[in-house]
């Protein structure tokens, strides 16, 4: 439907149709299981004009659109709908400006986040953000999910790196970047659509804080004795205000997993503190007396993670789902430090379903960190597989809203967590409606965003 209009927008070589689905496992079951997704016209514009005349046409023909970037996302949050359009944003890729004296850059959103990472190490800089998938995403993906990477502790997460968006609004109305480096004229609007798994508008563009890359970085490893001692050190050394490049501590079964030689029961913390070589080195005897009573490992354990860094690939998530029957995922949750303890006990107990049921934590603040859940297993039929699929989230889920921890940290909504979004925004979910009808009226942009259409 609409294709010959499409077409005289973007061009007939940049429409085509076909099953778009992103890489949440439990699509990948159905896939498996003879549900495909099914085929959508997928429009790929060369600029913002065009971004803005496929978004009128949609909202005068009620269409539903999704904007997609590297089509990673671990939710569903990327799922159209038979009759609904795909506004692929890889046409928009150019690295616009890389300030370096006011540490800025300005690029559009279908730039990849490799490629763009690549770009300003080449020149000494880095944006730090580092998630897991990197090599497959776009700028704004990682914006519109609210991403944060493996070097979070130090540089935030992607809220803490945009200064300003470029949007294309559902009536195909444009709101341009503001100055910064901050303001105080007005909230931080720009903000709503991080997070908003394109259900305002289109993200086209970003003004980014970027930083030097340190001089230097000492990373080490420690044994504990358990995951209450390994997370009191964590809250200590940031609390003390060191800002880690990486502090993740793995419980024993995600230590075992990940090849790290300890003794029974023991857990991992990998370690990096970084900066110039004296203050890196002076922060690493800060983190050491910190973990006065563990075992120290030396270099090897972060050696071990620096190489293994990006091994949870989509091939091997794929890979891994492959056989009839199989069920794999992953469920990053955050909570104060006084409520981990009891949240890994609970989840842990509630996705151990299948015999593979790890833990790690990472993302620290202050006041708190994130938990990284990893289950999976294997159903003897497919609805058997989905069954135990169901009850791990549910369990995890429960468990979270019950503890009062945050049911995503870092991978969004989409359809896995539709059904949990309002437990968790009680009050908030009017404002999120009010604001979702507000700028999208006609409902267009992503049903499967934030728990649907409003
Ligand atoms: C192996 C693996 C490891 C991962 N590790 C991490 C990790 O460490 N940290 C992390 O945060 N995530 C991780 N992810 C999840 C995923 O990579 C992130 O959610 C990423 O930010 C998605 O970016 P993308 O460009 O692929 O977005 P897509 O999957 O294309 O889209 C995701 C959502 O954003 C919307 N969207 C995309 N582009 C735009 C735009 N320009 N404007 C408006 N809306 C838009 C889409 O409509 C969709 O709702 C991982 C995924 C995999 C498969």
């Amino acid at each position: 439907m609409g294709r010959t209009e499409l077409e005289k927008i973007v061009g007939a070589a940049a429409v085509d149709e076909r099953p778009v689905r992103d890489m949440w496992p439990l699509g990948i079951m159905e896939e498996r299981a003879g549900i495909p997704a099914p085929k959508v016209l997928v429009v790929r514009p060369a600029g913002r004009e065009q971004v803005a005349e496929v978004l009128r046409w949609a909202a005068s023909n009620h269409v539903a659109v999704t904007p997609m970037g590297g089509g990673s996302g671990v939710c569903g949050a990327l799922g159209p709908a038979a009759g609904e359009i795909v506004l692929d944003l890889g046409g928009l890729d150019r690295v616009l400006e890389i300030d370096e004296t006011n540490l800025t850059c300005s690029c559009e959103a279908g730039v990849n986040g490799y490629a763009l990472e690549q770009q300003l190490n080449s020149r000494g800089l880095t944006l730090g953000h580092y998630p897991s998938s990197l090599p497959l995403t776009s700028v704004g993906g990682l914006i519109a999910t609210r991403s944060s990477g493996q070097e979070s502790s130090r540089y935030g997460s992607i809220e803490d790196m945009v200064i300003s968006l470029a949007v294309v609004l559902p009536d195909g109305s444009f709101a341009a970047p503001r100055p910064g480096p901050r303001s105080a004229v007005g909230p931080a609007l720009h903000q709503l659509f991080m997070g908003a798994e394109g259900g305002l508008g289109v993200v086209i563009g970003a003004l980014l804080r970027i930083h030097r890359q340190p001089e230097a970085t000492v990373g080490r490893g420690f044994a504990f004795a358990d995951v209450r001692s390994g997370l009191e050190c964590m809250r200590s050394v940031m609390q003390a205000g060191i800002r880690p490049l990486v502090l993740r501590l793995y419980d024993s079964e995600d230590a075992a997993f990940n090849g790290f030689e300890l003794s029974a029961g023991e857990c991992a913390l990998v370690v990096a503190t970084t900066g110039t070589a004296g203050v890196a080195a002076a922060e690493a005897e800060v983190v050491k007396a910190f973990a006065k009573g563990a075992k120290p490992l030396g270099e090897e354990p972060w050696q071990r993670w620096q190489r293994h860094r990006f091994d949870l690939s989509a091939e091997r998530l794929k890979t891994f789902l492959e056989p009839a029957g199989a069920y794999l995922d992953t469920i990053e949750l955050a909570a104060p430090w006084t409520v981990l303890p009891e949240l890994h006990t609970r989840v842990k107990a509630a996705i151990a379903v299948g015999g593979l049921a790890l833990c790690h934590f990472s993302h620290a603040y202050e006041q708190g960190c994130c938990a990284y859940f990893t289950f999976g297993g294997s159903g003897d039929t497919e609805a058997e597989a989905r069954a135990a699929y169901g009850r791990a989230w549910e369990g995890a889920m429960s468990a979270a809203l019950e503890l009062g921890a945050t049911i995503s940290h870092h991978h969004g909504v989409g359809q896995a967590r539709a059904r949990w979004v309002a437990d968790e925004l009680g009050g908030w979910m009017r404002v999120w409606r009010a604001v979702k009808s507000g700028i999208d009226p006609e409902g267009i942009m992503n049903p499967r965003s934030v728990g649907g259409r409003s």
